[in-house]
């Protein structure tokens, strides 16, 4: 066997440099996993830099990779080799033995492409036979410059997939439910790495006895915030309960900013929703916030709003702003939209939110124009109006806009109950927005969730995010223990998933 491992460092982020264990980071331990692939002769690294490698690691560097050169560059280098394993560098528990299940299946089936499911991303390779990585690089249009993501072979391999003959590794135990990647790409995915390993995970095995044995490990940095910046809300719509939250006046751009580096500082990168519990488009220096949060690499934004009180000229303005931004650490958008409608037509609009159709639709249009593949249509699904909900699907669909449709919410009761169906897994897990959100009013009260105000867990004006983030972390722990109290016990918003 004479085998080419390449690793992806094409755009890497800080974390991957960072030291990790014992003491070395992930680029060193992914390119000491790699090379004990079986049968590699040939160890590279594709990267945007030059950093300094071992004397066994070759370096293939440029300024900046699309899928086109990825492909093309593993073509090049894959001649006269029996097969390719490919992974990227910021995936320090790469794992030999489940490399080498790997091969043995794909040799075995004479497969051109084989791949695992099941592990969490990160613990194995992708492994294509000779020439194959060519017919991918020439199944892509001449121009397409698309960036290097993580399912960058897959998803070219999709666009014609019964071409090729496809072998699968599969976990005995399917861990895809903890949506975990075990990559180097974040502070949040870095510190789960440190618990990991400090637990003993070092191989695909490991993973599947201590993850499902240590659910406590997996609550790691908060990933989206929702704040409230705006007091005021122009409809008083019926499947919401913000007369019950709303609160008047509106945050200050200094304080917001304030709270910006914080959020920044504690998560490294997040997903920030404005505004909780009241209208963006009302806060008069809305576009002071928004440019606060663009000259932040670390944040991404969405806006959810009713689509009332944009002027057409603002929302230009804002495209144009969006455009000139820095790319996000987390590779999102850094400006996101997501107006609620509701309904597909002004009958229904005006039972659920009140008047204001035209001026929503209007400002969804507009918005789907200037932020076509970075804005969302929203309704939400509620019991006895399916028909209303398929042509709300269909008819945006036919404008190109991207739709959402939601569960509905009932706010732990504080709303009647009209989910339009069960959706529930059977077997209930921890929650998804005690693990990864924190939600914060307008005077700084971080509620447990939004969904209730019932359990402040501290002030993000006065204390620091780490402080309160702790505090929740009993709430997390207890239903990881299968216990659920409070407006937990009859709340079905947990396995609901942000960003
Ligand atoms: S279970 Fe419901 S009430 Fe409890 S934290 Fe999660 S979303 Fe909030």
């Amino acid at each position: 066997m004479n085998a080419l491992a390449v690793l992806y460092g094409g755009s890497l982020t800080r974390a991957a440099f960072e030291p990790l264990f014992p003491g070395k980071n992930a680029l060193t331990l992914a390119l000491e996993q790699a090379r004990r692939f079986p049968g590699v002769t040939k160890l590279v690294l594709l990267a945007d830099l030059c950093p300094a490698l071992p004397a066994d690691v070759s370096l293939v560097s440029r300024p900046a990779w699309t899928k086109k050169t990825l492909l093309q560059t593993l073509s090049e280098l894959s001649g006269g080799f029996d097969c390719t394993y490919y992974a990227w560098a910021d995936c320090p528990l790469l794992d030999p033995v489940l490399a080498g299940t790997l091969l043995e299946r794909h040799l075995c089936y004479h497969a051109e492409y084989s791949y695992a499911d099941g592990w969490p991303y990160g613990l194995a390779p992708e492994l294509l036979a000779p020439g194959v990585a060519g017919i991918l690089a020439n199944i892509l249009g001449e121009d397409d410059a698309g960036p290097v993501e993580r399912d960058a072979l897959f998803s070219v391999i999709q666009k014609d997939i019964n071409a090729f003959d496809i072998e699968t590794e599969i976990s005995s135990i399917d861990l895809r439910v903890h949506r975990l990647s075990l990559s180097a790409d974040s502070r949040r995915n870095l510190l789960l790495l440190t618990r990991l390993m400090d637990a003993g995970l070092s191989s695909a095995a490991d993973s599947e006895r201590i993850i499902s044995a240590h659910p406590e490990l997996l609550r790691t940095l908060p990933a989206f915030y929702s704040i409230q910046v705006s007091g005021p809300c122009p409809q008083a719509c019926s499947l919401c309960p913000y007369p019950k939250f709303s609160t008047p006046g509106f945050m200050e751009p200094v304080r917001f900013a304030a709270l910006l580096d914080k959020i920044s500082a504690f998560s490294g990168d997040a997903v920030l929703d404005l505004s909780l519990w009241g209208e963006f488009s009302l806060h008069p220096q809305k576009r002071e916030l928004i440019t606060a949060i663009l000259e932040r690499p670390a944040l991404s934004a969405v806006i959810e709003t009713s689509g009332l009180g944009w002027k057409k000229a603002e929302l230009e303005a804002l495209a144009e702003a969006a455009s000139k931004a820095a790319p996000r650490e987390n590779r999102m958008a850094p400006l996101s939209w997501i107006v609620s409608l509701d309904a597909a037509d002004a009958n229904r609009y005006r039972e659920i939110r009140g008047p204001g159709f035209a001026e929503a639709v209007e400002c969804a249009k507009t918005l789907t124009a200037l932020f076509p593949k970075d804005s969302y249509v929203q309704a939400v699904r509620v019991k006895g109006a399916e028909d209303d909900i398929e042509h709300f699907y269909r008819s945006w669909k036919k404008e190109g806009a991207e739709v959402i449709i939601q569960k509905y919410d009932d706010f732990c009761g504080a709303m009647p109950k009209l989910q339009a169906s069960d959706l529930s897994p059977v077997q209930r897990r921890p929650c998804w927005h005690l693990m990864r959100d924190m939600a914060i009013l307008m005077d700084g009260r971080v509620p447990l969730c939004r969904e209730t105000e019932g359990e402040i867990l501290g002030n993000a004006f006065t204390e620091s995010l780490e402080t309160i983030w702790s505090r929740g972390e009993a709430f997390y722990r207890e239903q990881a223990a299968l216990h659920y109290r409070g407006p937990c016990a009859g709340c079905d918003e947990y396995y609901t998933y942000n960003f």
